[in-house]
């Protein structure tokens, strides 16, 4: 076969991904006996290229290798047929002993002992039993070779390499790697599985710390119930292990450069983990239990969501540790976790080893919930890697009452969907501390070395039901029997140390007592812990500011021309897209002041102001390199080439980053992922942009549990800016509305902006504010569509230059107010409409006030314009959105607020509707004729 054919085979065959590892076993089998395959794949593997050297005890992953090798290489090598190291057995056994070690790493973990309760059935897996391989226990003393396998010699008598493989690979940990296509990665995972047969030496030191993590774990679990009989606590028991684990994967992390941490998990053994782990002062939380309460925290969480900041110390030095505050969703505080790991590894240099993610899943969630595969999606990007997850399952076994695999997933484990970016999969179990541990520092070492995720699926059970007063037994009676019996993994660990010599009963009785006497002494039980210092930024700055705080926006028209002129320049030889050119060629028009400015081209300058000043840019979402609608084209792409170019990029040596990156093709964990990042990152202009407004429904758990509330609930402060298209074109009842009346209702408190801005200048100047004036808000931008392009909707460098952002805008016909006699108030797009038509009506007796943010409602600035109008008594709200929609019902009592004592206010606009638009454009026209004409017409 020809090279190109051969590559094009390997590329597209059925033979590649799932399929591989049973061609792989096939070929091995080939290359010991050609006989032993059937004739169909005996034709197919003649007809491939031999290659020089190849041994036949190559182990399969080296031959997966070598098939693509061999595809790529033609049919210049010739293989040689030297045979293996000479053995004891048969050909045909060595090669059905070579079968047996690949089905152990492929499928041990079928029969690893993982369910400490001993309730899971097992599938009886015929690959891992000798009789398949055509082998028995009458070969046992025959010597064969063992390949690859590492254990460190080339050849074992059969009996002893069973026993090793049942070891290894049927232990308490189950390891799936096997599906991983990578050789390196592959082979680095079964070395370090198979040189210490997955039971390392542990040292007295560190069994004795485990044991105190199980003693605390336990003994903390013990105290809440003791003294809050019945109170929701969530309880770890059961999965205490966990406890050691963290404290080891802290302590090995540290020890080897990491210096944040950042923790995400839902409320079950968040306690123990807020007191066990982050040192929180367990008098703190006796408060909490007895109804106390920081009274200087805003509308507050229960203490299960609680987050927590602190300093660890390790051998490497003391590691920063922040657990992320959560809702009750699950899942969604993983790319949350994620986005500000990215917002901290970028402020180290971008070193993914310098900050760990470590998110903790529940065995129901990681299956059931979505946003979990859109955060695997997302783990290898550019725009969001995070250098790979750590990721630990604490899988009970139950998901709140339901405990069938049949009801509550379709795959066998609930960890499968990890696979889909061939991350290793390390279940083990939980009553085996000491496998945990072994487990936790291979992830951490694999994280660190592939830069990819990985999991830990910790199998243990529950002791209690889903919270403190539960009856569990009501749905799971079977397994609450065996639990009630079953001794606590404390209990099991001191027994196994005691039998074995490694510590005394005296000294498990007096840790415990110790551990018992910190709480009741109500002080901090974690003897790493250290004050914080080592977290990577100060948020003082943005503390404590009204929204009339002084800021800098000062910009001169020089100033703007000099950045404008860098931002539409690129090298002679970098051909643009005849559109694109056009559109640059304008935008060289408008810096030279031959034209007005455009919305595109305002809000590019926007960004290059924010960078020349030195602040940092991250504008993510579906198309924001180029801008859903063709406007923003801040990204460059070489026709000739296919070179990317972001001018923003080349103002100066000095200039703060600027980050743009087109997303993954998801809403809930994209917007969470920029929560996450604003929120750890300040500094910097985080914007997420949908490509059409009403998707940010797809994150709606996003904007209602972080976003409007995250401030009230846990005091943390966050910027993020929002842009989403929204205007009502005709388009039908998809990509008309952004849902404005959604995000109105969510405005209480003063939680976050909602902004409709209406001109190119105004663009301009609301992305500075948000960026320069000292307060961490975030920004909801209800952003046009074809208002990108009206003729109307264009900006001097002056109107720029100005530097305000504008929340209202009176008038700009030079109307006499003594003669008018109606107010239209509106927001968006729509005013433009109401221009053109009372400019074409010539009419002189409606004025028209534009809002330009909704919220915080701009009650002084609009009372100025007002005052112009103090005699008019018909006032108007008009809006393109139906009246159960846009801002009539959510803002009425502003308006009423807004308009002088006695005046009537009435609404103009789309009738109540349960779509957001219709889907005739003919009936759309005729719709917003109506509302316009509704609007202006005084009878
Ligand atoms: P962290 O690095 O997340 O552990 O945060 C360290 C400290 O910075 C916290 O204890 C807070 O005092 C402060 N902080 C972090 N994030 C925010 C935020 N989004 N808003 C306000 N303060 C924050």
């Amino acid at each position: 076969m020809q090279d190109s054919v051969m590559k094009a085979w390997w590329d597209s065959s059925h033979m590649a991904g799932a399929n591989a590892p049973y061609v792989e076993e096939l070929y091995e089998a080939y290359l010991e006996d050609p006989q032993s395959v059937e004739e169909a794949w005996r034709q197919v593997f003649d007809s491939l290229p031999k290659v020089e050297g190849t041994q036949l005890e190559d182990n399969h992953t080296t031959i997966r290798d070598q098939f693509r090798k061999l595809a790529s290489l033609g049919p210049v090598a010739r293989m040689s047929s030297a045979p293996a190291t000479s053995t004891g057995g048969s050909d045909e056994k060595q090669v059905k002993v070579l079968q047996l070690i690949n089905a152990y790493r492929f499928r041990g973990h079928q029969h690893a002992n993982l369910d400490p309760l001993g309730l899971w059935k097992q599938d009886r897996v015929r690959d891992l039993e000798l009789s398949h391989h055509s082998l028995s226990e009458s070969d046992f003393d025959t010597v064969f070779n063992v390949g690859s396998y590492a254990v460190g010699q080339e050849t074992m008598s059969l009996g002893d390499l069973f026993k090793s493989l049942n070891r290894t690979y049927c232990g308490s940990i189950g390891a799936e790697y096997m599906h991983i296509t990578d050789t390196e990665q592959k082979r680095w995972i079964q070395h370090q599985f198979e040189s210490v047969q997955a039971k390392p030496e542990i040292s007295k030191d560190e069994k004795r710390q485990i044991l105190k993590g199980l003693i605390a774990a336990d003994g903390m679990e013990k105290y809440l119930n003791s003294k809050f009989p019945g109170a929701k606590r969530f309880s770890l028991e059961g999965g205490d292990s966990l406890i050691p684990m963290l404290k080891g994967l802290i302590s090995e992390a540290g020890t080897t450069g990491t210096k944040e941490v950042v923790v995400g998990m839902a409320h079950r053994g968040r306690l123990n983990v807020l007191v066990n782990v982050l040192g929180k002062n367990p008098s703190v939380l006796f408060d909490e239990f007895s109804g106390k309460h920081d009274e200087s925290l805003g509308a507050g969480d229960v203490k299960y969501h609680a987050g927590f900041s602190s300093d660890f110390a390790t051998p490497g030095g003391n590691v920063h540790l922040a657990l992320a505050f959560n809702p009750s969703h699950l899942e969604i505080v993983n790319p949350v976790v994620m986005g500000s790991v990215r917002a901290r590894m970028e402020r180290r240099k971008n070193d993914p080893n310098a900050v760990l993610p470590i998110t903790i899943h529940g065995d129901s969630a990681i299956a059931g919930q979505g946003v979990v595969q859109e955060t695997f999606n997302m783990s290898q990007t550019r725009g969001f890697a995070v250098g790979g997850t750590v990721r630990i399952v604490i899988n009970n076994q139950v998901g709140f009452t339901t405990s069938k695999t049949e009801d509550t997933r379709s795959t066998q484990y609930c960890t499968d969907i990890a696979k889909m970016v061939q991350a290793p999969i390390f279940h083990v179990n939980s009553d085996d501390p000491e496998a945990v541990l072994f487990v936790t520092k291979l992830a951490l070492a694999y994280r660190n070395k592939f830069k990819r995720d990985v999991v830990i699926d910790l199998v243990c059970y529950r002791r209690h039901g889903h919270n403190e007063s539960d009856e569990p037994n009501a749905t799971q009676p079977l397994m609450y029997q065996k639990i009630k019996k079953h001794p606590v993994p404390r209990q099991i660990y001191a027994d196994q140390l005691t039998a074995e010599g490694s510590i005394e009963e005296r000294e498990i009785e007096r840790l415990t007592d110790e551990y018992r006497a910190a709480l009741d002494h109500g002080a901090c039980v974690v003897e790493e812990w250290r004050p914080m210092t080592e977290h990577s930024v100060d948020w003082s700055p943005y503390l404590g500011h009204d929204w009339d705080v002084d800021y800098d926006s000062a910009i001169s028209v020089e100033k703007l021309k000099e950045l404008g002129e860098k931002i539409t320049t690129y090298p002679d030889d970098f051909k643009l897209h005849s559109r694109v050119n056009k559109l640059y060629q304008d935008r060289k028009a408008m810096v030279a002041g031959d034209k007005n400015l455009d919305w595109g081209m305002a809000e590019n300058l926007a960004y290059a102001a924010i960078v020349d000043a030195g602040n940092a840019i991250r504008l993510t979402g579906q198309d924001s390199g180029r801008g859903t609608f063709f406007h923003r084209h801040a990204v460059l792409h070489n026709q000739t080439d296919g070179a990317c170019l972001i001018p923003l990029q080349h103002l100066h040596d000095k200039q703060g980053k600027i980050d743009i990156y087109d997303s993954v093709l998801s809403e809930e964990a994209v917007m969470a992922f920029e929560y996450g990042y604003a929120t750890a990152e300040p500094g910097c202009l985080t914007i997420w942009e949908a490509q059409f407004g009403d998707f940010a429904n797809g994150a709606q758990v996003v904007f209602d549990q972080f976003l409007s509330s995250g401030e009230a609930k846990w005091g943390r402060l966050c910027g993020l800016t929002v842009l989403l298209p929204h205007g009502y074109e005709g388009q039908g009842p998809e990509h008309s509305s952004a849902r404005l009346e959604r995000f109105l209702q969510l405005c209480a408190d003063h939680n976050w902006q909602v902004c409709i801005p209406s001109t190119p200048a105004q663009v301009f100047n609301m992305l500075r504010r948000q960026v320069l004036r000292p307060m961490r808000k975030p920004l909801i931008v209800m952003s046009p569509k074809s208002l990108l392009r009206h003729p109307l909707a264009t900006s001097t460098l002056d109107e720029l230059a100005e530097g305000v952002y504008h929340n209202v805008i009176g008038e700009i016909d030079e109307l006499n107010p003594d003669n008018v006699k109606r107010v239209v108030m509106c927001s968006g797009k729509v005013y433009y409409d109401l221009l053109e038509q009372r400019r074409k009506n010539e009419q002189t007796d409606v004025a028209i006030i534009r809002f330009e943010q909704l919220y915080p409602f701009p009650q002084e600035e609009c009372a100025q314009i007002v005052a112009n109008y103090g005699h008019v008594k018909d006032w108007v709200w008009c809006q393109e959105e139906p009246q159960n929609q846009g801002a009539w019902y959510n803002s009425q009592h502003h308006f009423w607020q807004a308009i002088p004592d006695g005046a009537h206010l009435r609404y103009a606009g789309r009738e109540a509707a349960a779509s957001p638009a219709v889907g005739y454009v003919s009936v759309h026209n005729q719709q917003q004729k109506a509302l316009v004409e509704d609007a202006l017409t005084i009878k």
